[in-house]
């Protein structure tokens, strides 16, 4: 359903993505590893529409999607630092791609309550965003990400800011929540134990490059270069 075919992305003399091919099937759950600066976030804005590839092609449902606008390609992103509008309440925050869509006010509300029950968060919408815990928070992001129904859900680090215990136990809920939705997704992350757990396969970036790419065991098992081993924590 996504495919990037030698997709370049240069930063002035600095190439954040060298000619990189990805492929991702339908409901399929791909997560992208790799050390910071390696080209993981320019990634997923490539895909968004945010920002320009300078050579190479994102295709969607095999669409090329050269001037395609961000809100016209059906994808959702969830940003690396969540981005949740203070001044909204909870139910502001996952209305707002709805209402920029068209969406009437009280379909909108009934899908935003349809939503804050499937993260976890039935009642919330009158809540202010700054008096929820940093986890509900990221649920709330998440929420607004799945509002529109993209074809393809986009996550930049999703549970980054969060402890690992809760992180653990979200990671679960997420896996379950996209079978269900039969969601497509792309995820970064630099922390391997929740790729692997999340991900049917994983992508490993290096300096902009794909450095590996496999199920989860397949690239355990192995590691293609010692970069990945290395990467994957085989020497410590
Ligand atoms: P992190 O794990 O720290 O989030 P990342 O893998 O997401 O890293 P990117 O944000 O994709 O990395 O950045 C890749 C490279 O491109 C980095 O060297 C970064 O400095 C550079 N870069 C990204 N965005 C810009 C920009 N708007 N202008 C200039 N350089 C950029
Ligand atoms: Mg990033």
């Amino acid at each position: 359903m996504l495919r990037l075919d030698e997709v370049t992305v240069r930063f002035g003399d600095r190439t954040a993505l060298d000619a990189v091919g990805l492929d991702v099937a339908e409901r399929e759950t791909v997560c992208v590893l790799g050390p910071s600066g390696s080209g993981k976030s320019t990634l997923l804005r490539v895909v968004a529409g945010l920002q320009r590839a300078d050579s190479g092609r994102v295709l969607l449902s095999g669409r090329d999607q050269a001037g395609v606008p961000p809100h016209k390609r059906g994808v959702g992103l969830m940003f690396q630092d969540h981005q949740l509008f203070p001044q909204r309440d909870v139910g502001g925050n996952v209305a707002f791609g709805l209402r920029m869509h068209g969406m009437g006010r009280s379909a909108a509300r009934a899908r935003v309550a349809e939503l804050l029950a499937l993260v976890g968060l039935p009642g919330a919408e009158r809540r202010a965003v700054t008096t929820l815990s940093g986890g509900e928070q990221q649920r709330v992001a998440l929420a607004r990400a799945l509002a529109p129904r993209p074809r393809l859900l986009m996550l930049d680090e999703p549970l980054g800011q969060l402890d690992r215990s809760l992180r653990e136990r979200l990671v679960v809920e997420l896996r379950g929540l996209f079978h269900r939705l039969g969601t497509t997704v792309l995820a970064v992350t630099h922390d391997q134990g929740e790729a692997f757990a999340l991900a049917d396969r994983v992508v490993v970036m290096r300096d902009g490059r794909v450095a590996q790419t496999g199920t989860p065991l397949a690239v355990w098992q192995r590691p293609a270069s010692e970069f990945v081993a290395r990467f994957l924590g085989f020497d410590n």
